[in-house]
């Protein structure tokens, strides 16, 4: 296995950026329609402490779906395994489109934590007063998982995806007729949102990838942030359904758990080595990054680092 380096990680953000032109910006979230598509930027931080960076790793990008992984993390902490998959959330991988409604009717139970009912269920068990509450809550646990103390909302992303919901609406509303929905689910909405609007970067998700490849203990403090079981279990979600239906493409060609969001950012982590956060807003039509998965696909031959 070759070892990570700075001029390694430029020579994959030259050969991402031939992909950049492949895609385009998510259009059904009309704030994410103008982000400039050729940004690209990576960023790898090892678990002793080193910090690689090349291109657009601190241009701020919505987190969409990697918030999901830290929803899990939280809700796992507040709720425990055994509750959660027992009742509320699969851990299979379905094939749909990430906002799929059609096996919710058949199955009832959504399928796995990363597909939108999923995660909406999933924010339903996190514990708090109200969404705001909830909302209050994922924030902290955000920034303590992605080591930086600024994560914010982007309001304009917000409330352009509240205005657009419609779907992610559908999807709660049916899970609380079916009585797979705890708490409000106009409350659960508003803080499944606002998680998906928050602003972070490159370095930001790297740190986040770092976390669960260090086990769940912050390489750089040494605090534990969640279970060792825990991080294992996201690591495991991540390689089967964390890049939506495009998952057994992408563990084929790349061979490691990574989580994808449509505002253009991969979060990967390589167990007891690394974190590496892509940000490249152009999405390929599965909804993934297509230059940021061209990046991880030339770090993991250069790497040589396929688990499998
Ligand atoms: N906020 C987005 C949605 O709910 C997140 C989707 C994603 O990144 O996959 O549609």
């Amino acid at each position: 296995m070759a070892e990570i380096c700075q001029s390694m990680l430029e020579d994959a953000l030259s050969y991402g950026r031939a992909f950049t032109k492949e895609g385009k910006t998510a259009q059904y979230i009309p704030y994410l329609r103008q982000v400039d598509r050729d940004l690209l930027g990576v960023c790898a931080e090892t678990l002793d402490g080193r910090r690689f960076s090349a291109g657009d790793t601190r241009v701020p990008f919505t987190v969409q779906s990697i918030a999901k992984v830290v929803a899990l993390s939280l809700a796992l902490q507040d709720r425990g395994e055994r509750y959660l998959f027992s009742g509320r959330v699969g851990l299979e991988p379905t094939g749909d489109p990430f906002n799929s409604i059609i096996r919710l009717e058949t199955d009832r139970k959504p399928y796995n934590p990363f597909i939108n009912a999923g995660a909406i269920a999933v924010v339903g068990t996190i514990k708090g007063h109200s969404g705001a509450d909830k909302f209050r809550r994922l924030l902290e646990h955000f920034k303590k998982l992605c080591g930086s103390e600024t994560i914010a909302l982007c309001q304009e992303a917000y409330l352009s995806e509240r205005e657009t919901g419609d779907k992610n609406r559908a999807l709660a509303y049916h899970l609380k007729a079916t009585k797979m929905l705890e708490g409000d689910a106009r409350e659960v909405l508003d803080a499944y949102f606002r998680m998906c609007s928050l602003y972070v970067t490159a370095e930001d998700i790297a740190h986040l990838g770092a976390v669960l490849a260090n086990r769940g203990v912050d390489p750089g403090t040494g605090e534990r942030l969640m279970e060792a079981n825990h991080a294992r279990i996201i690591r495991t979600l991540m390689l089967t359904c964390g890049m939506y239906d495009g998952s057994g493409q992408f563990a084929v060609k790349v061979g490691y758990p990574a989580k994808s969001g449509v505002g253009g950012g991969i979060v990967a982590t390589l167990v007891d080595r690394m974190g590496i956060g892509v940000f490249g807003p152009a999405l390929d039509p599965r909804g993934n990054s297509a230059a940021g998965i061209a990046v991880l696909e030339y770090l993991s031959q250069a790497m040589d680092i396929r688990l499998f």
